[in-house]
């Protein structure tokens, strides 16, 4: 089986160059481009650059599943592959397909979305729409998602193909906890209704999937009551272990904050902001009287929501949860800002990086979900040894709750009943070959991971990227054999989301 998916290195030139003709015999409500193919051979990680054969334009779900079918009906004799790109945020090439075919998911409109009210409520979406859309509309009927990413600039495909985690997770689980249906389409082009009851392998199988079964055309997003506001806090700790002690104590609570976030802070004076958010505490000359002189300084972030004519009564609850706490004293910064404005914090920095020309550069991220238990030497080893001087960008830490998730999809997370996402949003300058360039990022990193798997912390990549099947195997364990069973079932010629580098289409030698 794995013989059958995995890499037979043979090209066939004559079929290549027959693609885009038999592509362009299809009847489509979309269209296809075979020229302006170069957007698609981007992505946000900025280093990975692999120019498709065409890219589809879908006007219907149908679009979509003639070209997959027609590729399908190819057989093993084409090399053609085919990739979802939703907004094209990947960070190494994940959404490109090497002279295949890239699937623009955000051209793929209707049906409109459909927000149902009730007692369960839920939101009908398209695989291509972006999260920040699903909020904006969900709010004209007073509801909203629980689970979030923390940028909401990213397609509801791409987020549901890795897991979607954020502050929210510790309580509602990542993103994929929190859907109730998908339509996919698989890799032989069939349309599949799926959901917990009704073809639920299929279901499973997509969310945390990594793009590898199908392609997710539709999804049903579980809502809740929206809030209006939201108090937005941070505060600093100098020593890890009490900032991971409180986190977890956090989010132990039955009653807590909706958001809990954390993040180190290296060498630093502009202490409270970062691309990642631009945060205006309400009191801010007693911010900027703190100094951090040098230290590597951890700092929580927390977030209540409430309605307006409840702001008294969440007041004294978080008072009562922050005492609590041991944080340094001087250094509680709170600010009140709307629920929207709260969620789409990340694109107000995104708006000003890409005035400086600072958005389009290489993005060297590095996303590890490190098991509770090995957090203190991992932090020992990373911020006490490993990255000293600077961090490049923002360095997220946070703990989740393996409760919340669901052992039954394809993400992948550590053993224990906790866990932390550990994320390097590293951001590197062009051309540099200092500290801030990208071969000194990329040796941190393999630093970082190669200090992980000699001290055996059971640590787990997320949205994870390997050159090489064995190293796949070992990210799932022993996961690896159902994921190849359920690709075997769903997409058995690899089609799919080659920029994976998972499997690779058979060909088989003529
Ligand atoms: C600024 C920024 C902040 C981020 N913050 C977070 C965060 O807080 N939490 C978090 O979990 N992640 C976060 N991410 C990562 C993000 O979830 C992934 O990069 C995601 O893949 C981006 O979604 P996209 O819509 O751009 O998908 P793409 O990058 O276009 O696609 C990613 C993968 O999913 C596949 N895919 C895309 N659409 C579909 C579909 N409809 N059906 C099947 N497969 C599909 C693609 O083929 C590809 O393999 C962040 C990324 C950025 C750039």
């Amino acid at each position: 089986m794995i013989l059958f998916l995995s890499c037979i290195a043979f090209r066939n030139n004559l079929c290549l160059s027959s693609i885009p003709s038999t592509l362009k015999s299809l009847p489509l409500d979309g269209h296809f481009t075979f020229d302006e193919v170069h957007f698609a051979a981007k992505d946000f990680g900025n280093r990975y650059q692999f120019l498709p054969a065409a890219i589809l334009h879908p006007k219907s779900v149908s679009d979509i599943a003639n070209t997959i079918k027609h590729i399908w009906q190819m057989g093993s004799h084409s090399e053609l592959t085919v990739a979802a790109r939703g907004h094209g945020h990947a960070l190494q090439g994940q959404s490109q397909a090497h002279r295949g075919v890239v699937i623009s998911m955000e051209s793929l409109q209707g049906p409109e979305m459909q927000v149902y009210t009730g007692n369960s409520p839920y939101v009908d979406v398209s695989g291509g729409e972006l999260w920040i859309n699903i909020l904006h509309e969900s709010l004209k009927y007073g509801l909203t998602p629980k689970s979030w990413t923390d940028y909401l600039h990213l397609t509801v495909g791409g987020t549901l193909s890795n897991a979607g985690v954020s502050g929210q997770a510790f309580q509602h689980g990542p993103q994929i906890s929190n859907v109730n249906q998908l339509e996919v389409v698989t890799g032989k082009g069939d349309v599949v209704t799926c959901s917990e009851k009704h073809n639920s392998d299929l279901f499973h199988s997509v969310l945390g999937g990594l793009g590898q079964f199908g392609i997710i055309t539709r999804a049903r997003i579980s809502l809740e009551p929206a809030p209006d506001m939201v108090k937005w806090i941070r505060v600093l700790y100098s020593d890890f272990a009490t900032f991971a002690r409180d986190q977890e104590h956090l989010i132990s609570l039955g009653r807590t904050f909706d958001y809990i976030e954390g993040f180190v802070i290296i060498n630093r004076t502009g202490l409270l902001n970062n691309w990642r958010s631009s945060f205006n505490p309400q009191d801010p000359i007693q911010a900027s009287h703190f100094k951090s002189d040098g230290r590597t300084l951890f700092c929580l972030e927390l977030a209540k929501y409430f309605n307006q004519d409840k702001s008294d009564v969440v007041h004294q609850e978080i008072e009562h949860m922050l005492s609590q706490l041991g944080y340094i004293t001087s250094t509680l910064f709170l600010s009140e800002v709307t629920y929207v404005e709260f969620l789409d914090r990340v694109h107000v920095s995104e708006v000003k990086l890409r005035s400086k020309g600072l958005w389009e550069v290489p993005h060297p991220w590095l996303n590890l979900f490190i098991p509770r238990s090995k957090i203190n030497n991992f932090a020992d080893e990373v911020f006490g040894n490993i990255l000293t001087e600077t961090s490049n960008g923002p360095v997220l830490i946070y703990p989740v709750n393996k409760s919340k998730w669901d052992n039954r999809t394809s993400a992948i997370t550590p053993e224990e009943d906790t866990f932390y996402l550990v994320a390097f949003l590293t951001s590197a300058v062009p051309s540099s070959t200092g500290t801030d360039g990208l071969e000194h990022i990329l040796t941190q990193n393999k630093r970082i991971l190669e200090y992980c798997e000699k001290a055996h912390l059971g640590v787990k990549q997320y949205l994870p990227h390997y050159t090489t099947q064995e190293e796949w195997q070992a990210h799932f364990g022993p996961r690896w054999e159902i994921f190849v069973q359920r690709k075997s079932a769903y997409d058995p010629l690899a089609v799919l989301a080659p920029g994976q580098r998972i499997f690779k289409k058979a060909i088989p030698f003529s």
